[in-house]
């Protein structure tokens, strides 16, 4: 069983769409939604502005051609041809997949591999890139798990635009790829001057500018005990101009003998991470800072969430606050234990509302 929707925008949509008639588009409320099913995803674009239509298409055109490089089961993308060459060759890949390995390669560093895009031969194994389920013996897994790890595969310095594996090794960036589209639709955003919108790609989020009556957008984080219901919330984010990431266990398992398997999968074991934790999101603020860089990323928010959850709660706070005092991520979480908290960061707890009728316990944490 794979479940599609994730963190859902609880969103008052407005229903006004762009003015057909004779007046000029308001460019705080022309609005221009679409629906696009790409990544095994069903996103959502709600962008605002007198560009909206423009730069949802644009937003569509790069979502599908990201997907074209980085797919795992299309057999013409840059990481099956990657995965496909023989130990050692340098395969040419585009400038967004090099970029994207480089990210992967640094955030398994960082997460000291709790973060891994290597996982591909053991995500293979328990039949989630084929959807054919099944449940590994311990000797398969271990056989595959000597393939794994971020020092396993190469990007040749001098060689901008190359990638090559050790033999065994194959690349999986699903635990980054929406991220990074996240990332690459905000550039959209911001050269089109778009005022305000909402970008939903199942679990990861990004709203930009702030609701057409100046408050700020409310994003639900899902309740993953009540992932069937549509209105089954663990709490709410009032955010603007920020990324909000989920990963949890209840977005893509199998059963089996009564036993629930999922999707993210710790590098130690070969298995599904069993941490304690049923999700993690993880947010960010997107802003420039005074030289104008860009702070706040969806791939980072992307990498942290699945490795986050790898880790369980203690690891990923203490992560959190080793990061918080370096300063060299930014970022907050809320966290759904299995034994029914919800663990909020106190960068966030002002912004947090708690879901009364979940019956988790809150706790903020600094
Ligand atoms: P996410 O939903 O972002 O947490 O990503 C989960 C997806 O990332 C899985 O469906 C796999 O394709 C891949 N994945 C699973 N475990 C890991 C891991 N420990 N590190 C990196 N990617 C992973
Ligand atoms: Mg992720």
């Amino acid at each position: 069983m794979r479940r599609l929707t994730v963190l859902l925008l609880a969103l008052a949509m407005l229903a006004g769409l762009t003015a057909c008639g004779m007046e000029p588009a308001d460019p705080n409320t022309a609005q221009e939604s679409i629906q696009v099913i790409a990544m095994d995803t069903v996103m959502t674009f709600s962008i605002y502005g007198e560009k909206s239509t423009h730069a949802v298409y644009a937003a569509e055109d790069e979502v599908r051609r990201l997907e074209g490089l980085l797919s795992r089961t299309d057999p013409e993308s840059d990481v099956s041809r990657l995965n496909a060459a023989p130990a050692g060759e340098a395969v040419t890949v585009s400038e967004d997949t090099r970029s994207l390995l480089e990210m992967a390669r640094f955030y398994a560093m960082m997460t000291e591999g709790a973060f891994d895009c290597t996982l591909a031969p053991v995500s293979s194994a328990w039949g989630f890139t084929e959807e054919s389920f099944r449940v590994p013996s311990r000797t398969e897994l271990d056989g595959l798990l000597q393939h794994v790890g971020w020092e396993k595969f190469q990007l040749p310095e001098g060689q901008n635009l190359t990638a090559s594996h050790d033999e065994g090794v194959e690349i999986d960036l699903g635990g980054i790829a929406k991220g990074y589209v996240t990332d690459v639709i905000a550039g959209i955003l911001e050269e089109n001057h778009v005022p305000r919108a909402t970008i939903s790609l199942g679990g990861n989020v990004l709203v930009w500018g702030d609701r057409p009556d100046g408050t700020p957008w409310r994003v639900g984080i899902q309740d993953p005990a009540r992932a069937d219901a549509a209105d089954g919330y663990a709490g709410f984010l009032s955010l603007t101009d920020a990324f909000a990431v989920t990963s949890g266990s209840y977005q893509r398992y199998f059963e089996e003998d009564g036993q629930r398997y999922h999707h993210i999968i710790d590098p130690a074991t070969g298995c599904p991470a069993d941490s304690g934790l049923t999700s993690v999101t993880v947010v960010e603020k997107r802003e420039r800072d005074a030289n104008s860089n860009i702070l706040g990323s969806g791939t980072e928010c992307d990498a942290l969430s699945t490795a986050l959850f790898v880790m369980g709660e203690e690891k990923a706070l203490e992560f959190w606050r080793t990061e918080r005092e370096s300063r060299q991520m930014s970022f907050d979480l809320v966290l759904v234990t299995e034994d029914g908290r919800v663990v909020v960061t106190d960068g966030i707890a002002d912004v947090f509302t708690p879901d009364e009728t979940s019956g988790y316990a809150y706790e903020t944490v600094s």
